[in-house]
């Protein structure tokens, strides 16, 4: 049976209720000893406070653990049971829909392929549908009180407005807090997809330990999310991130945002495709263009993927080429920022170890000495889903944030 949750509670939850429930987020197990010593709060108030948020539904028991000094400890945790929430991500082509609950466990997932090319009207209808089959899911384990949409390019969170999505042609800004408002009746919070993505990263991902860290959002697009001293860096008008748009050919290609040889141009899912459709059309892969029953158009980075994994020549060295330039890229902004960790995310991490293989040898050979070795590379587990995810839990921050 659902439990119901009464929302104007939240505003009851005051600073010392906020201070252990952030605790309990932080740590996911912990007990309430560990609590009075790190908030330096007697134990007394922690297990008055602990009683009231348990109250609340917002944190459970997770069993017990032995205590050296004779009773056994409990466990407390986030309770997921307190309520649900929509993450929905809107890739150049994919719209992605997913429930969490309160612990960022999944409870249920939407996936829709699209064109890039579809029109606006009917991607936001598609939103709208992916977001409707979540509020309605069978699965759900609690109500719903917030929903969170993704968007690539520009999105300024304050405004609601995603200003430009560069792969989605027409797409301008778009209004799309006010849509989804209205539409549901519920809060909707909008962020870029990358920064989602870097979100899902520090509190369930790789970079929950991390103080600094970068996570490439490797895709259709490229972005990265800047996470320095725990914080999301957004820049000062929600920018920040566009390693995609940093050149990395001096008066190369064009690219999607009107100037000429930025990373995404060699190297992002679209950079990809079209330089592997040149490739069909001048004979350089016969593979390729089996795989695409020589419609070049048509091919994608997940063919060079497949391509490549039977040894294709060609799709290769194109996919070894986008690792090259994807290193040399990331070690300019590892040179600039240091951080103590870098993920690599995004589908394009799919493509397998010949992308991720050349990404490293590219950073080891363009990050400066003295920060090379210090800095941590790891995959991220998160998958296609990490921007969902993440904007998600960006829509559940308010509980811990109000
Ligand atoms: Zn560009």
């Amino acid at each position: 049976m659902r439990k119901t949750k009464n929302f104007s509670d939240l505003d009851s939850v005051h600073a010392k209720q906020l201070q252990v429930l952030n605790f309990v987020r932080e740590k996911d197990n912990c007990t309430r000893t560990e609590i009075a010593e790190a908030l330096d709060i007697d134990k007394k108030t922690v297990s008055t406070l602990v009683r009231d948020l348990s109250n609340k539904l917002l944190i459970e028991s997770a069993g017990y653990k032995d205590s050296q000094v004779g009773r056994r400890q409990e466990i407390l945790r986030l309770n997921g049971a307190h309520s649900n929430f929509i993450g929905i991500d809107l890739g150049a082509t994919h719209v992605i829909g997913i429930l969490v609950n309160l612990r960022g466990e999944v409870v249920d997932r939407v996936y829709f392929e699209i064109r890039p090319q579809l029109p606006v009207k009917l991607i936001l209808e598609q939103m709208k549908t992916v977001c409707q089959t979540l509020i309605k899911s069978q699965r759900a384990t609690a109500e719903i009180p917030s929903i969170g949409l993704c968007v690539p390019g520009f999105v300024n969170p304050d405004t609601g407005i995603s200003v430009i999505a560069e792969n989605i042609p027409g797409w301008r800004d778009v209004r799309i807090r006010e849509i989804f408002e209205q539409e549901q009746g519920k809060p909707v919070y909008v962020e870029d997809c990358s920064r989602a993505a870097g979100f899902a990263e520090r509190w369930l991902g790789e970079g929950k330990q991390a103080k600094d860290f970068l996570t490439l959002d490797l895709g259709y697009g490229i972005g990265m999310s800047l996470f320095l001293n725990r914080e999301l860096y957004t820049g000062s008008g929600y920018k920040a991130g566009e390693i995609g748009h940093s050149v990395v050919k001096l008066d190369g290609t064009e690219c999607t945002c009107g100037k000429r040889g930025c990373l995404e141009t060699v190297a992002s899912g679209r950079g990809i495709a079209r330089q592997a459709a040149s490739g069909i059309a001048e004979k350089r892969s016969e593979l390729l263009e089996r795989l695409t029953h020589g419609k070049c158009e048509t091919v994608t980075a997940h063919d060079v993927a497949i391509a490549a994994s039977m040894n294709d020549e060609y799709s290769v060295a194109l996919l070894r080429e986008a690792g090259r330039y994807i290193g040399a890229a990331t070690a300019n902004a590892v040179n600039l920022l240091d951080p103590q960790l870098l993920i690599l995310g995004g589908g394009l991490v799919n493509a397998g170890s010949i992308l991720i293989d050349s990404i490293k040898e590219s950073l080891k050979q363009y990050t400066m000495m003295g920060i090379a070795e210090d800095i941590e590379i790891r995959v991220s587990k998160l998958g296609v889903d990490s921007s969902a995810l993440g904007i998600a839990l960006i829509a559940m921050d308010r509980i811990f944030c109000p």
